[in-house]
């Protein structure tokens, strides 16, 4: 059974549909990535699965259980967190208290599953470890994601739910970002990545659905994807040459 189920939703904005009829499925284990356009859905994708945005038709399953429309704060204690794209930090609060925020929707037996968390988001993040009492808006974006990602953590998610994680990012950054995404699926988290970046995003996923206008029009092995001809074209920036 897929741990995330999306059936047939259609969703919009008063008179904007932004979704037609989207099915995709997110197994126990596995990255998946959504590529396309700008404007494609994706970000309203993601925002009818986590409860942000309610669906107008279909339903969305996770783990067997059908949470359509239920709303975010739910789901985090279920284990579906969401990192939206413009980050959402406290700036004005430390490091430590956003980290702190994040873990005050779980219930713990206490100190050392706190601890365990902390030291989990602190091995895969060492900069946020070094920044514990530092303003978090006077940290540089990178970090700044860093820490929106550690704070999602800190809800212990079985799933987690990335929106464009590398935007506005310098290109060493986009590479240690994917280099934790990747260990965080080593490390036992399900992750669904909505990524600009289609060659990065291709590159550390299992599989992958490409939404145009609001449509899935491809699926499949991320690397099947990543040899297609025409996500090449359309998003690995490769020029299709004639014959
Ligand atoms: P991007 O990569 O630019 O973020 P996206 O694939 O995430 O694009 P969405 O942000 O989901 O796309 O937008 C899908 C469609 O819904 C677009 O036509 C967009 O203009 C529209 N839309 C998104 N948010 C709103 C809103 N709050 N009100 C009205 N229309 C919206």
């Amino acid at each position: 059974m897929a741990l995330l189920e999306v059936e047939k939703i259609d969703a919009g904005y008063g008179h904007i549909v932004a979704l037609h009829g989207i099915s995709l499925q997110v197994d126990a284990g596995e990255i998946v990535t959504l590529i396309g356009p700008n404007g494609a859905g994706k970000t309203t994708l993601l925002r009818v699965i986590s409860g942000l945005l309610p669906a107008r038709s279909g339903r969305v399953y996770f783990d067997g259980r059908d949470i359509t429309s239920q709303p975010a704060e739910a789901l985090v204690g279920i284990g579906l967190s969401h990192v939206p794209e413009h980050r959402q930090i406290f700036g004005a609060l430390s490091v430590w208290d956003n980290l702190m925020l994040g873990a005050f929707t779980r219930r713990r037996s206490g100190k050392h599953e706190l601890q365990r968390d902390l030291d989990f988001v602190f091995d895969l993040f060492p900069r946020l470890a070094e920044r514990r009492p530092q303003l978090a808006g006077t940290l540089s974006g990178g970090e700044q994601q860093m820490l929106a990602i550690g704070r999602a953590l800190m809800a212990r998610p079985r799933l987690l739910l990335l929106d464009e994680p590398s935007l506005g990012l310098a290109p060493l950054l986009v590479r240690e970002l994917f280099r934790v995404i990747g260990e965080l699926r080593d490390r036992g988290v399900t992750i669904l990545l909505v990524e600009q970046n289609a060659r990065a995003a291709l590159r550390v996923a299992d599989r992958g659905y490409v939404l145009e206008t609001g449509m899935i029009v491809l699926s499949g092995v991320a690397r099947a994807l990543h040899a297609n001809p025409q996500v090449q074209q359309s998003y690995l920036g490769r020029v299709k040459r004639e014959a």
